[in-house]
This record gives structure tokens, sequence and C-alpha cells, in this order.
């Protein structure tokens, strides 16, 4: 299938999963491949033991698992059965192709991945419930391959669980971003990743290859338009899977512990009668399975006590949202409450929080200020309207916290939105603001202050209400868990990025830094210079005395490129005993001067050295490439600098080679 029928171009969905998540889909765990043909297998070759058997046996986790089921007290088999052919013959097809498919789902979505908000074991309860009620449906409604439906059952909210595990903001953060505005739907997770889990799900399962109908179940199984099913017989196979995650909605087991259940459109009720199936047999049997499966894999399910003192808690938060002393604002799902989370950046989150502020509340304007804990103040780092609060923002206004007075002094040690009104001891943060009356908002993760917004109308509106200023307090809560993370994760690129020998940025930083340059030098036709610089006869250190001195090596000359280079240029490890500088803004003159102080600096400490490395005097030879931005991309430059390198090599080491000069004349030897 080229992609899920009736919905957006398959390009734009596949760019917007691909944007969702850290990994190329190409590079997500594989699917056992074993599993996969087994699901594939046509009725013509189900009967063919041998074949099932040898598939089986190529993929051990399957294997075993075949095993323990054909053991387990379940089947009640007197002898103790080891081989898998006797096994299949034993167990079915049918059997094999549910522990198959089990498999592939446990051991690569289910099992891995941290705690969070998603949990794990509830989403693996639900995904079971409903493979074995659409098989149940299937085969009550004489579907000519329940075991399909199974598959599809059990796979249909795989796109959260890829959501969860590979997503670059996870699920568990959707439901905790979520919790405030009640129930997440099918719109809200589009908002917050620019992709809904079907269609995540869908793409995976056809680059898994598993079969045409698992994937088609995967992108339509929320669609209210039936209609959009290719055929009657899909059309039907949707409604089998949506009516199964209904049930298990009602019975307390939802994919995520959510208040409402899935939306059943009525072309659903159309296909699956309910009134032609024995609801109460097909509860209890699952009910049955559920169980053995739980045990099988060592996991405690909920008891059905446990899941219908759910049902009660579930049904009083219903009660209580949909009474109208609640509020609107449980119903109305609000960007402003998601945005924080949709970028790690606060340069982009920030902004586009404090605009869908002004929009959804309509207030005027909006000012982010945020904790400097070395200076003890507050700074303005954003507005929206941009223009908003002129020159305060444009000098990023500074508040000591020691200088607040009067109302202000109350928020922060209150932590809850204040109005700040004409007064003497209000007047200097307003004026500082250009306001004349003003609300603070307190932004705070885990009862830590990380920043104040601002709210300010214009002259001569109402003061703000009591109820906006709560619900904007709810919005500064997402902001705080926002920012908060957003620090962590600079902590952490930065110290991913930093080569443990040397102490200079790694590839990956290299990496990143030559694309950024790429694009502002596309931008703005700046000039720049990579160059790369790799230390002559290398090996012969390590050979001649160890690897650890050929360590001390590499040291040296990272510090010595580090005490060269100014803050505005780049330097880091390329990799083994290879560097890699970038000067921003230079042309070839330029470069070719940076390069001969690097080479002769390394030169000289090589002098200094000869005393612990006699006779091996410390070089080393540069290539240097220019690139102005038009063309081309980071490997060419880098490319073009490598192969000046290797002629700077062949032309006898310990010199500079530039790139864009031809010929055997053109290298810059040492004086
Ligand atoms: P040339 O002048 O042609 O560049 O010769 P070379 O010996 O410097 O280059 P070659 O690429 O043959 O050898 C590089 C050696 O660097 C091989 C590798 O074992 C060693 N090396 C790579 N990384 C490290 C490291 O982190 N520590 C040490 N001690 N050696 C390393
Ligand atoms: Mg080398
Ligand atoms: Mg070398």
């Amino acid at each position: 299938m080229t992609g899920p029928q009736g919905l957006d171009d398959p390009r734009d969905t596949a760019a917007a999963v691909r944007a969702a998540l850290r990994d190329d889909v190409e590079d997500l765990p594989p699917a056992p491949a074993a599993a996969v043909k087994l699901l594939r297998l046509t009725r013509e070759e189900d009967g063919d033991v041998s074949t099932i058997a040898h598939l089986i046996e190529t993929e051990p986790a399957l294997a075993a698992k075949v095993l323990k089921i054909v053991n387990s007290a379940f089947y009640g088999f007197p002898r103790n059965i080891q081989s898998i052919h006797r096994a299949v013959t034993l167990l079915g097809l049918s059997a094999v192709r549910q522990a198959a498919v089990q498999v592939l789902f446990f051991d690569s979505m289910v099992r891995r991945g941290g705690k969070g908000a998603f949990d794990r074991l509830f989403f693996w309860q639900h995904s079971l419930l409903v493979a074995i009620l659409s098989r149940g449906l299937g085969e009550r409604l004489g579907h000519p391959d329940p075991d399909s439906l199974y598959a599809a059952g059990l796979l249909h909210d795989l796109g959260k669980a890829i959501l969860e595990s590979q997503g670059r903001i996870r699920y568990s953060d959707f439901l905790t971003a979520s919790a405030n505005s009640g129930n997440p739907t099918i719109e809200d997770e589009r908002t917050f990743f620019g992709v809904s889990h079907d269609l995540v799900g869908a793409l995976v399962c056809e680059r898994w290859g598993l079969p045409e109908m698992v994937c088609r179940v995967q992108a339509l199984h929320h669609t209210s338009d039936l209609s959009q099913a290719p055929s009657q017989e899909a059309a039907r196979e949707v409604a089998i899977v949506a009516m199964a995650d209904f049930i298990a909605w009602t019975q307390g087991i939802g994919s995520i512990d959510n208040l409402s259940g899935p939306p059943l459109a009525s072309d659903v009720l159309d296909q699956v009668p309910l009134d032609q199936i024995d609801l109460s047999t097909l509860l209890e049997a699952a009910d049955a399975e559920i169980t053995e499966i739980g045990r099988f894999y060592g996991l405690e399910f909920p008891t059905s006590m446990q899941l219908r003192a759910r049902m009660v808690g579930t049904a009083i938060s219903l009660r209580r949202t949909s009474t109208p002393e609640s509020g609107r604002a449980r119903s109305e799902p609000r960007a402003s409450y998601t945005l924080p989370h949709h970028s790690l950046d606060p340069d982009e989150f920030i902004p586009s929080t404090l605009e869908a502020l002004r929009d959804e509340f309509g207030i005027g304007s909006l000012l982010m200020m945020q904790v400097e804990p070395r200076r003890r103040s507050l700074v303005a780092t954003h507005t929206w309207p941009e223009t908003a609060f002129g020159a305060s923002a444009r000098l990023r206004l500074e508040l000591p916290v020691d200088t607040l007075s009067g109302d202000m002094v109350r928020c922060l040690r209150e932590r809850r939105p204040t109005l700040i009104g004409a007064s003497v001891e209000n007047d200097v943060v307003l004026a500082a603001l250009g306001a004349t009356v003003a609300a603070a908002v307190p932004v705070l993760n885990n009862g830590r202050l990380l920043g104040v917004l601002w709210l300010a109308n214009d002259p001569g509106a109402p003061p703000f209400e009591v109820g906006l200023l709560l619900e904007v307090q709810r919005v500064a809560g997402e902001l705080g868990i926002a920012l908060d993370r957003s620090r962590v994760f600079a902590l952490e690129r930065a110290r991913a990025e930093i080569d443990a020998l040397t102490r200079l940025s790694n590839r990956a930083a290299i990496d990143r830094f030559l694309d950024q340059v790429f694009r502002q030098s596309a931008e703005s036709g700046l000039r720049f210079a990579v160059g790369l610089v790799d230390v002559d006869r290398f090996k012969d250190f390590n050979d001649t005395f160890g690897h650890l001195a050929g360590d001390d090596v590499l040291r040296i000359v990272a510090d010595s490129l580090r005490g060269m280079t100014r803050p505005s240029d780049f330097i880091g490890r390329y990799g083994g005993e290879e560097f890699l500088f970038v000067l921003v803004d230079c042309d070839g003159p330029g470069a070719l001067s940076y390069a001969e102080r690097i080479r002769a600096g390394i030169e000289r400490r090589g002098q200094l050295l000869l005393e612990r490395f006699p006779g091996h005097p410390l070089t080393a030879s540069i290539g240097v490439a220019l690139c102005d931005g038009r063309g081309g991309d980071p490997a060419q430059v880098v490319g073009a600098a490598d192969r000046a390198l290797y002629r700077a090599k062949a032309e006898g080491r310990n010199r500079i080679v530039p790139a864009w000069m031809r010929g055997d004349s053109s290298s810059v030897a040492p004086a």
C-alpha cells in the first residue's frame, strides 16, 4: 500500500513521521523477520509444518517462546516437547502466528524504555485485549482470517509505543502535558507531535513489511468515515478493531488511562452488529486468555475487581467534568497548553506559547522574564507581540530580585498569579515595563521559580480576571516543565558533544556546527574556511613510545590548537589524530595565515618535546578549503580539505595545502 487512503499526501505523512521521531524509520528496531514472514503466509502455505518450523527456528526468541507455550500448563500436554516441528503440529498455525506477533510487539516495543506517564504494562494489556476481541469478533462474523485480525488488533496502537520509545518528544510528555486539559484526542496528538499515532504506526508497519491489512487498520482505526477504506471487506476489518478498542475501554482497559473512550463512529456500529454476538462469552474467554498470557510473561495485570474500581473513578471524573461549574477550559483543548512541548528550543516554544496565550485569552501583550540565578535577577527574554514593551524588552530589562517591592514580592513569595496595580510600591516595576496595570504569573517547575510571565493590557482596558489568571498559571506550569527540560537537554547535549581525551568538540558537534555554518552562510553569503589538521607519522609515536604516550601527543596538539583559536572560530577532534577547524567570515589569505600559525605552533612544541620523544619531531599537515555558502554541502568542503591534506602528506608533510590552488608547488612549506 502506498499510504493511508484518503488522508494527506503519503509523502507529507512520511515527512511528518520522520520529523516526530528521533531516528529514521529505517533505524527503528527491526521487526523479527520470521515473525513477519509467519504473518504473511498465505492460506495455501498454511499446511506445511516443516516450512513453518524452519521459519521459527531462525528466530531464537520466537522458538523459545513457542516451546514455552506448548509446554505450558494451559495446553496440558503430558510430555516435555523439545522439537519445534512437533510444537507446531500440536499448537497449529494459528497459535504460532499469535505467538509470533506477540514476540514481535512485546520484545521490540513494550519491554524497552523507561518510566513515564505512558504505562507500558497497561498498554500491553490493552493491546492484548483488543487483539483477542478483534479475533473473537472476526470469528463470530465469519471473517476468513481471524489471526490477521488478532495481529491488527495487537498492533493497532503501535504508533503510541513508537512515539514513546523513539519520539523526539515522548508520548509520556504528551500525556503529562495534556493532563490539565482533560482528554487527549487524536487532534491534540497532531498539534503536539505534528502527526498522530495512527499514521506513525501505519508507516512503521509498512516499513516492517507487515501485511497490508495490518497497515490499513493502523491508518484507519480512528477514522469516522469508513468509506475511506478501499473495499467493503477492508471497512469491516477496520470496524472490528475499532469496536474491540471501544469494548476494551468500557472494561477499564484503554491504551492510556484517560477519561473518554475512543469515539465510536456510527459506521462502526453498522459494520459490527453487536446483537448477533454473544458478548458475555466473548468477554469471559478474553479474560481467561489475558490472565494466561499475563502468567506467561510473568506480569501482574490488574484483577477485574481493580478494573471495576477504576471504572467507578472514571465515571465520577466524567460526571465532574460534564457539570457546568467546572468551566469551559476542560472541554476546549487549547494550543497554549501543548505549544511549550513542541520544541526543546526556548526561542521557539516561548514566543509561540506567548502568541497562543494572546490569541486564546485576549491578552494585550506578554513578556517573559527568566531567572538568572548567578545575578539573582529576572531578565526579559521574549515578548509578544515582538514590538510590545518597547525599550524594556529591547534592552533586556533586568529586575534584581532584592530590589523588588510591593505586590511583586508577594507574587514570588506565594508563587501565585498576582495583579500589579498602580500604587507607590508597584510603580517602579510598572514604569520599567512601561505599563499602567499588569499581572505577574510565576513560572515554576517542581516548586522552583524559573521565571515570571507578565501580562499587560492596553490602557483603559479592565483589569485581568482571576479566572483568566488561573488559566494562564496552568500554561505557565507547562512552560516551566518545558524550560526545565530544555535546560537539561542543552546540558546533556553539551556533555555528549565533548571528546573525552582532548576535551575538544567531538565529531557530532563538528557535524552540527558545520550544518549551522552552512545554513547561515547560505543566507548571508559569508565566506568561511574549513581546515583538516593531521598529525604526521603519529602511528610511529604509538609504536615507539606506547599508546598512552600517543594519547599525550593528541592532548598536546589539542591544547595548542585551543590556545590559538579565537572564540568565534571552531575547533574539534574529527577522529583519531585528525582535527578540524572552521574559521567564520574568513578569506583565503586569512585562512592560510591561521593555518601557518597552527603548523608553526605544533612544530615548536615538537622541538621542545624532542627530549621526551627523541628522533620524533612532532609536526602536522594541514589541508584548507574555502566556502561561500553557494551550493555544495559540508561533506563536499570537508572532502576538498581532505584531498588538500592528502597532497600535503604526499609533498613531504609539515606543510599547508590550500584546496583552491592546483599543482605541485602550491604547498606552503616551512620557512
Ligand atoms: P600520516 O603522517 O600519513 O598521517 O601517518 P600517521 O601515522 O599519522 O597516520 P595513520 O592514519 O597511519 O595512523 C594513525 C594512527 O593513530 C593509527 C591509530 O592507531 C592511532 N590512533 C587513533 N586514535 C588514537 C587515540 O585516541 N590514541 C592513540 N594513542 N592513538 C590513536
Ligand atoms: Mg591519518
Ligand atoms: Mg597522521
